[in-house]
């Protein structure tokens, strides 16, 4: 049985970015307590002005914060984690990490993905940022 991680049955979920979306859905639950918070305090104007006010205070907030769920570079970067890897740079045997996506980094068709212990996944982390890629 060919093993398969949560990380990479997520990437294939037809390109969707998993974590972008999630946080689109938390964003929208967010802007519920705020809209119902402005209706509450406008309830004793025309119900069609209080909702056409609600809206004009909630797009002004969350313009910004769809701007930064669609646009983040860091929300870009998609990782796979694996139980027992041996480390391709240490040959520890460990839980392994690869990114699989980043910004002007991908590695989607590798067929021979290199995993890292968390250790060395941290110093190539390092070193990829300092190539300039925004992880
Ligand atoms: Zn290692």
């Amino acid at each position: 049985m060919k093993y398969q991680s949560l990380s990479e049955r997520r990437a294939d979920m037809s390109g969707v970015n998993i974590k972008r979306y999630g946080l689109y859905l938390i964003r929208w639950q967010l802007s519920t307590p705020i809209l119902a918070g402005v209706l509450y305090a406008l309830s004793g104007m025309d119900k069609i002005n209080a909702t056409v006010i609600a809206n004009l205070i909630g797009g002004l907030i969350f313009y910004w914060v769809d701007m930064f769920i669609f646009t983040s570079d860091r929300l870009t970067v998609q990782w796979e984690v694996k139980d027992t890897v041996r480390c391709v740079d240490c040959g520890k045997e460990a839980r392994g990490y690869r990114i699989i996506k980043a910004k002007e980094y991908d590695r989607t068709k590798d067929i021979h993905p290199q995993f890292r212990c968390e250790a060395c996944s941290q110093k190539k982390t390092e070193e990829l940022r300092q190539r300039g890629i925004e992880i």
